[in-house]
């Protein structure tokens, strides 16, 4: 049964369920209900679908006390980033959702429990099973503590984070403008073991190298990169206007 592991679980969420079955169902992937259909089990796509509702809420909350100043279109990519499918599939592996969800046998065969879209649906499923067993008696209070409690740090770092995503818009936006043309990213060099690697990037325009840049991740190095050709190309342009 999934809740063997249900303490630490709910030790790392930071909350204890009153129904454990809540919980239960929150980890339960259709695939094990269709492979054990005796059971009377329900899978966990419902929660999920509340979840997501309950998470945007949340996140959304926290960004407006955050950033009072920013603009409605920045703050609407910010929570768009904060719970895409990448950053809660991290979130469910930190709570380890992974070990203790109950799936089918052939889900579990094609690696199943490292699954994104899979673990961030029960991430989705785990927060709303939190909200229905509170909400009774707190409202949203508790199910509030336990998101606060996971997304503070991001959320602080979602600016930064966000100001950073854009050197690569920004410099597709001045190409584009200027040249009617788009620039190119290539991996010059990638080393290290997986936990710890490192990229370096190169921006080509017209099979011209004009910026490099580095990251731990691919992503990281592009927009490293993509900043420094940005540079590179304004000071051009200001060149070309005489200025
Ligand atoms: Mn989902």
């Amino acid at each position: 049964m999934s809740t063997t592991g249900a303490p630490q679980l709910a030790a790392r969420l930071g909350y204890r369920f009153r129904d454990p079955r809540l919980l239960e169902q929150a980890l339960t992937h259709r695939s094990y209900v269709n492979e054990n259909p005796g059971e009377g089990a329900e899978n966990n796509e419902r929660l999920e679908f509340l979840g997501d509702a309950v998470l945007d809420f949340v996140v959304s909350d926290m960004l407006m006390r955050a950033y009072p100043a920013l603009p409605e279109g920045q703050l609407s990519k910010m929570r768009a980033s904060l719970v895409s499918e990448p950053a809660l599939a991290a979130m469910a592996q930190e709570l380890t959702l992974g070990e203790h969800l109950r799936m089918g046998r052939g889900e579990e065969l094609s690696s199943g429990r490292e699954k994104t879209s899979i673990l961030s649906d029960a991430f989705e499923a785990v927060i709303a099973a939190v909200y229905l067993d509170s909400a009774g008696s707190a409202g949203v209070d508790a199910v509030r503590g336990v998101i606060e409690r996971l997304f503070r740090a991001a959320v602080q770092q979602a600016e930064q984070r966000q100001e950073l995503s854009d050197f690569k818009t920004a410099l597709q936006e001045l190409v584009q403008r200027h040249y009617k043309d788009t620039v190119r990213y290539r991996v010059v060099l990638e080393e290290g073991p997986d936990h710890d690697k490192r990229f370096e990037v190169a921006v080509l325009f017209r099979d011209r190298e004009y910026g490099r840049g580095a990251g731990r991740s691919k992503k990281q190095a592009e927009q490293a990169a993509a900043q420094s050709a940005l540079a590179r190309f304004q000071e051009t342009l200001r060149h070309a206007e005489g200025t």
